[in-house]
């Protein structure tokens, strides 16, 4: 039956993307064989440095479709939290919101303080996902969401990855560190940035 499938590899070496971009796809009906680029010998390095969501997914995605086999789609996701408070940084240096060499824990952290005496109402915040879909020959496709909420008075929450513990999607009182991942993946700007983008597959040709 392998042969009725679209083989989509995706372009990430974040193991929390994998595995909500795996989720997502798996549990859509379309005929896709998920694959990730550790299939190819891993993600390839890529430097992060056009100043745009869209730009930076770009490169990853055309960076891992020269590894592919041919008849291949790649998949990439560039995303960040934008903070009204911080004029929308980190945006799209949400990786390496405390320095080049930064990890989550070090990114949260960093953000945790600077909100430190921000009052309630200008804790609003929200995250950014764009998708670019790669086709067997280049031809480029890109679908963008966003989740609206605000920033919680301190962390809580071991669900999620990142800034999780810290974000309170609009409609909720907890923050994506507390809500399940089932939640997560009804709401997150990932997930509906792949609703957009199942839509357009759906409708093509
Ligand atoms: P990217 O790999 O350059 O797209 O950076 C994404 C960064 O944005 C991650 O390292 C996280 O810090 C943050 N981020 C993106 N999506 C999420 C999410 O769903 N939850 C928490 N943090 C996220």
């Amino acid at each position: 039956m392998n042969f009725m499938l679209t083989k989509l590899y995706l372009a990430s070496g974040n193991s929390h993307k994998i595995r909500e971009l795996q989720e997502l796809v798996r549990d859509t009906d379309l005929k896709f064989e998920v694959l990730s680029a550790a299939e190819v010998g891993g993600m390839p390095k890529v430097v992060e440095d056009t100043g745009t969501f869209v730009g930076n997914a770009r490169k990853k995605a055309l960076a891992l479709k020269a590894l592919l086999p041919s008849g291949s789609w790649a998949l990439a996701d560039d995303s960040g939290i934008c903070v009204d408070a911080l004029e929308g940084a980190p945006g799209v240096e949400s990786a390496y919101f405390a320095g080049e060499e930064s990890d989550d824990q070090a990114n949260l952290a960093k953000l945790v303080m600077c909100m430190h005496d921000v009052p309630r109402e200008q804790r609003g915040a929200h995250y950014v996902c764009v998708l670019i879909l790669l086709s067997p020959d280049n031809q480029e496709f890109h679908f963008e969401a966003k989740c609206e909420g605000t920033l919680a008075d301190e962390t809580q929450g071991t669900e999620g990855f990142g800034y999780d513990p810290f974000f309170i999607p609009q409609g909720y009182s907890q923050t994506l560190g507390m809500l399940s991942a089932e939640t997560k993946q009804k709401l997150s700007h990932r997930a509906k940035a792949w609703a957009e983008l199942v839509s357009w597959w759906c409708n093509r040709k």
